[in-house]
């Protein structure tokens, strides 16, 4: 049946009888163009969740359309048996945009955390990692083993790798907690899932210095941040240091499934360390290396975009960094977001009552202060 011959009420009733219920969710989505999607009835949304800061190049952009088409014309499958050229080309793009010397492509940014952890513990030896409350890496069993939410983790143990965690932002709590089986430190840059928690402007580099004086590898989590989110291609890239291990994923396709890990000069798996029969295909590397040349000519609006949000917003004190917002709105957030829905625009309530904003990073000035207008009047909606 396709899904035009059904209408909103059957495909929910469909939806819920045979897809497990991890998910909740209201509108049926049809379409996107650029900054917007539209609903079955045809209305038309602002998206400024972007698929959780996937589509950072918009929807369905002309450039990434045309690259998925004709790879996937042309070749669309072959695995990791043999070479292709839009891999070798992705990496390249990769390795020169991040400062970083090798690629492993994953599927996922879980796949991509599993990745780290696994070249950390095979290169260094060592077994035990360090992450950040609230932090979030994933949902396979290593990334959810450094993922700090009791929530999302504890169900699942006992996990492997052991991790302890430390509070986010305290870079000598890292110190103190590094012991002589610590493979490695994760963390993310910014935390995102969190909803959007700045650490302190040094927080990068003196943890990079801890981890240097301990000879412990540092990987920084530039799954969400990454792919310009943050007005530099990656996030480490403000704090000028070079991470050990990156992992990357959500705007590294425009929508495409892929992820990867970068690792720095002298960091890497050898042969059969680690695989994947669908990672680096043909299409998903397609759609990346036509993300990279698109997201070039857009990065360099972004300090001007997040300085309009800042502005637009700034009587809700939001957190602004690059093109991820989050404001402490607390047990309210859903009847925020659900306002902004009714008035045709998309936010994200993260954890712990923070409303988050990820707009697509093409997103024009005019685009934003609709948005923000809608935002505004949601809040007066409250009072
Ligand atoms: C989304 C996210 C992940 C997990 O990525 P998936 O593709 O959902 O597995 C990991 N780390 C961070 C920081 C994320 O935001």
């Amino acid at each position: 049946m396709n899904t035009r011959e059904m209408n909103i009420q059957e495909v929910k009733k469909c939806d819920s009888t045979y897809i497990m219920p991890t998910f909740g969710r209201e509108l049926l989505l049809t379409r996107g163009e650029g900054s917007y999607v539209w609903d079955c009835e045809g209305n038309k949304y602002l998206d400024l969740v972007a698929g959780i800061a996937v589509c950072n190049t918009g929807h369905c952009h002309p450039t990434i359309v045309q690259a998925i088409q004709m790879q996937t014309e042309t070749l669309m499958h072959c695995s990791n048996l043999y070479y292709i050229p839009h891999r070798a080309i992705f990496a390249e793009k990769l390795v020169n945009i991040s400062g970083m010397a090798k690629v492993f492509f994953t599927n996922s940014g879980t796949e991509a955390t599993e990745a780290a952890i696994k070249l950390a513990r095979v290169r260094t030896k060592k077994h035990a990692f360090i992450a950040c409350e609230n932090g979030f890496h994933g949902r396979g069993s290593a990334a959810l083993a450094c993922t700090h939410e009791p929530k999302i983790r504890e169900p699942f143990g006992p996990l492997q790798p052991s991790c302890t965690f430390v509070p986010y932002g305290d870079a000598h709590a890292i110190k103190e907690a590094i012991a002589s089986d610590t493979a490695a430190v994760i963390l993310e840059p910014v935390q995102g899932q969190a909803g959007v928690i700045i650490p302190p402007a040094s927080y990068l580099s003196d943890v990079r210095d801890i981890c240097d004086e301990a000879g412990v590898l540092l990987i920084v989590d530039e799954v969400q941040t990454g792919m310009g989110r943050t007005g530099a291609w990656f996030a480490y890239q403000h704090a000028g240091i070079l991470p050990d291990i990156i992992t990357l994923a959500k705007g590294l396709g425009s929508g495409f499934p892929i992820g990867a890990i970068l690792a720095r000069e002298g960091l890497q798996f050898e042969r059969g360390e680690h695989g994947s029969t669908f990672a680096g295909g043909p299409v998903a590397c397609a759609a990346g290396c036509a993300t990279i040349d698109v997201l070039q000519d857009v990065i360099t609006a972004i300090p001007r975009k997040a300085a309009l949000f800042s502005e637009l917003l700034q009587e809700h004190n939001p957190r602004v960094y690059g093109l991820m917002i989050g404001i402490s709105v607390g047990e309210h957030c859903a009847d925020i977001a659900s306002y902004c829905t009714t008035h045709g625009v998309l936010v994200n309530c993260a954890a712990h009552g923070n409303l988050r904003l990820l707009p697509p990073l093409t997103i024009s000035d005019e685009e934003i202060r609709e948005g923000c207008q809608v935002i505004q009047a949601a809040f007066s909606s409250l009072s």
